[in-house]
């Protein structure tokens, strides 16, 4: 069902006012005057990172120094961070762990879907999906080198490409440019049906919109931890590994935190048949301090008003953009109904790169994804209702001013 919209200032600060999940805005660093739509690409900064990280560095770090790994759990940090993901993502506390980044994360399940069907030899992706997934995969079979190849179909056709060769389907599930939802119930069936196994990355899906990789039957995931799930820049990834398939092929990176036994210092490899494969090395116990906070946070949160609520937050931006800025040349590039679209929304504009660095000099920040598109990202957890109405306010005058033309937003910065 489409969320109701609401188009006047008054409307959308008594929406705040109304808002069950507005306290949570109050746990986060936000900037006085700054509209930050932009939680989809860096999460904003839970207040109690500050503290907490303090007190790993001081405590654990400076004084407890490697007893830590006993006394302070550090040995098991990635597991317990793995458990209270997995409660957002309809997984068991034993099928995911958090450890190194995405792209990683991707190889080591790939290589172990392609393993568990031998007979087999093609990854299946999507073309327009976020490169690196891509690109880890290609180099994932260029490194097996054993004729197994990445094919790619549109969005549209993918499930009419997964033929009797197909090994694994390996899909986001939210489109991080346009923010469509791929069914990943429907998807997945379609996979097994074909005799395929079925990956999911969750980069844009976790902490945004209810997942349920059990319910799905999906047999491997793997996400981010520093976008919707507020853990920090470079925090480390999570992936799932089904029940099912976990002992049952063994990952490439075969590091000593994958060992039966760890610490018995064997001179070969014996893998554990649990999630702890997974994991490769020693892993970063700063980063993952941060991260736990910024989970814990969205561990109190209720996923159906969160998803209620970035709806109605994409719906009422859409339609200020139809009411306020339908002669400037944007096209919406995201799907129409908000109930298709996760926790984001993007437009083209040919002029696209310079009306963001525009934008964002007037503290709205979202982001640009190339050749043409600007992207805006509702984290509901601390985005307000008033925060749609003062963006298009803010794209509005920097179309009406033509702002944008200013030589200064026509540089290209490193990162956009
Ligand atoms: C953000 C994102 C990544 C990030 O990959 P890193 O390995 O963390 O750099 C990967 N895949 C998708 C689909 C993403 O959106």
């Amino acid at each position: 069902m489409e969320p109701s919209v609401s188009l006047t200032r008054q409307a959308l600060e008594t929406l705040d006012r109304e808002d069950p999940l507005a306290s949570f805005r109050e746990e986060f660093m936000l900037p006085d005057g700054l509209i930050y739509l932009d939680g989809n690409s860096l999460g904003a900064m839970p207040k109690t990172a500050r503290a907490r990280i303090d007190e790993v560095v001081s405590q654990e770090w400076g004084h407890d120094l490697i007893t830590s790994w006993n006394k302070n759990d550090w040995f098991d940090l990635s597991l317990r961070l793995g458990t209270k993901i997995a409660r957002l993502i309809g997984a068991n506390d034993d099928e995911v762990v958090v450890s190194d980044s995405t792209g990683i994360n991707l190889y080591k399940v790939l290589c172990m879907a392609l393993a568990l069907r031998p007979d087999r030899n093609v990854i299946l992706m999507e073309d327009s999906n976020f490169p690196t997934d891509n690109y880890v995969a290609q180099g994932l079979v260029r490194q097996l080198g054993r004729g197994q190849e990445v094919r790619f179909a549109s969005r549209e056709t993918i499930i009419d490409h997964i033929t009797s060769d197909v090994a694994v389907l390996a899909l986001t599930q939210v489109h991080y440019k346009t923010g469509a939802v791929f069914d990943m119930d429907e998807i997945t069936r379609r996979a097994h049906e074909a005799g395929a196994l079925a990956c999911w990355d969750l980069c844009h899906s976790a902490g945004a919109i209810a997942v349920d990789l059990g319910r799905a039957r999906a047999d491997f995931a793997v996400g981010c931890g520093y976008k919707f799930l507020n853990g920090g820049p470079g925090a480390p990834a999570f992936l799932y590994v089904a029940k099912r398939h976990q002992g049952k092929a063994q990952q490439p990176l075969s590091g000593w935190w994958g060992h039966a036994d760890p610490f018995a210092f064997e001179r070969d490899y014996r893998p554990t048949k649990d999630i702890r494969q997974l994991q490769s090395g020693t892993q970063p116990i700063l980063s993952l301090a941060a991260l736990e906070c910024g989970l814990d946070i969205m561990g109190r949160a209720d996923m159906a008003l969160l998803r209620t609520k970035s709806m109605a937050l994409g719906a009422s931006f859409k339609a200020l953009m139809d009411a306020h800025c339908a002669e400037f040349g944007f096209t919406l590039t995201s799907p129409q109904r908000a109930e298709d679209r996760a926790s984001q929304i993007a437009y083209t504009h040919p002029h696209g790169y310079a009306i963001m660095q525009a934008l964002i000099a007037q503290d709205v920040i979202g982001d640009f994804r190339a050749p043409d598109i600007l992207r805006f990202g509702f984290t509901p957890l601390y985005t307000r209702y008033q925060d749609m109405w003062n963006a298009v306010m803010a794209i509005k005058a920097v179309m009406t001013e033509q702002s944008w033309k200013l030589p200064q937003y026509a540089t290209r910065t490193k990162v956009t």
